[in-house]
């Protein structure tokens, strides 16, 4: 497919001249997302090290060109028209990991499993609730996540983050603004490139039965075999007492199994939205739209999404903004 034609791609193709790390031009977003749905990004750049990402953002910000950073994308949907400008991917240069006491230093490339277990085996736990959690530890910072009402912002000491400029900033715990699935990344256009977690000692087989028992439960409980991106929408507290967790209220709701294109809200677990084959971003936003409305008319309560929609234009937001009003 050709793709659309963008001003700011000669700039891009000249950037990606530069000594920048990885490239890939017209980089189909599709390949980016566990939702597999999204068309080109003219430009993905995986930096080799902090100097080249700084040289990245420093680029973009003299050309006005925007800027994405993603992990695995396993909490995003692009557009179909994928974006005009330039994708930030950190990969495998920004994947060590250290252990010193109960103290983890970890780079925001490293996959949160990977993180997880590297601290069983050391003894230290904390972690279980997020072993199953696909994506980075940068996208899980960002989105606070977590499970079991635990989220990596519980552990954390500081994390140090890039901003526009490409200067390197220390931000200590309480300075991440961390919320339910928030944090000031989500706000401040900094890029998080690693973090320091303190973590409580526990027994290393213990820890090991209970990260397996999630991983187990997940498997049970998750269509994991059809590409989704987790939980569509986020949970209130509103909601939960008068109605229950999303996926119940969209179920109780005869919502399951709804579907708009390839787009469909999963029988298994109805806040999971799957990707049948071939969907496009357009029959997700309109999915999510629908949901959104029938739940509301049944119970009056609007639903906030987790899941991130970006623009063509590298605007990040919460997809519900971007759906239609059926
Ligand atoms: C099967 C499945 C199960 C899931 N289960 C859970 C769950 O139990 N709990 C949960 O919380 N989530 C869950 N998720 C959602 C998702 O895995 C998490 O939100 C995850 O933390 C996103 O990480 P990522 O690296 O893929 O980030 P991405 O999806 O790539 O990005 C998410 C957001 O973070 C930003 N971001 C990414 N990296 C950085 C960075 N380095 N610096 C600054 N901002 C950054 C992006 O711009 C975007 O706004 C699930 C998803 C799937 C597919």
């Amino acid at each position: 497919m050709t793709p659309p034609a963008s001003p700011v791609s000669p700039l891009l193709e000249a950037l990606s001249q530069e000594d920048i790390g990885a490239v890939r031009v017209h980089a189909p977003l599709a390949d980016y997302c566990t939702w597999r749905m999204g068309g080109p990004a003219d430009l993905l750049v995986e930096p080799a090290s902090a100097a080249h990402l700084a040289r990245i953002l420093a680029w973009c910000r003299e050309h006005g060109a925007p800027c994405v950073v993603i992990g695995e994308g396993s909490n995003l949907l692009f557009d179909d028209a994928g974006l005009r400008g330039v994708v930030v991917r950190l990969g495998p240069a920004f994947a060590s990991l250290h252990i010193q006491g109960t103290r983890i230093a970890a780079d925001a490339g490293v996959h949160v499993a990977d993180l997880a277990w590297a601290a069983q085996r050391a003894g230290l736990a904390g972690l279980e609730h997020a072993v199953g959690i696909p994506g980075t530890l940068g996208g899980l910072v960002a989105m606070n996540g977590g499970s079991r009402r635990q989220a990596i912002g519980d552990v954390i000491v500081r994390v140090s983050a890039v901003d526009h400029t490409g200067a390197l900033l220390d931000f200590p715990c309480v300075a991440c603004g961390f919320g339910y699935r928030t944090s000031v990344f989500q706000r401040n256009g900094c890029i998080v490139v690693g973090a320091e977690l303190d973590l409580p000692r526990g027994d290393p087989a213990a820890i090991k039965a209970a990260m397996e028992a999630d991983v187990a439960e997940r498997e049970a409980k998750f269509p994991l075999d059809l590409p989704s991106c987790g939980s569509v929408f986020k949970n209130s507290d509103a909601m939960y007492a008068a109605f229950g967790p999303p996926g119940k209220v969209i179920e109780d709701t005869q919502l399951k199994g709804l579907t708009v294109g390839q787009c469909q809200v999963s029988s298994k677990h109805a806040n999971f939205f799957v990707n049948l084959g071939g969907a496009s971003s357009a029959d997700m936003l309109a999915l999510i739209g629908e949901v959104r409305a029938r739940v509301c008319e049944r119970t009056g309560i609007q639903m906030e999404c987790e899941v991130r929609y970006v623009s063509p234009q590298g605007a990040i937001m919460p997809a519900h903004d971007a759906a239609p009003q059926p």
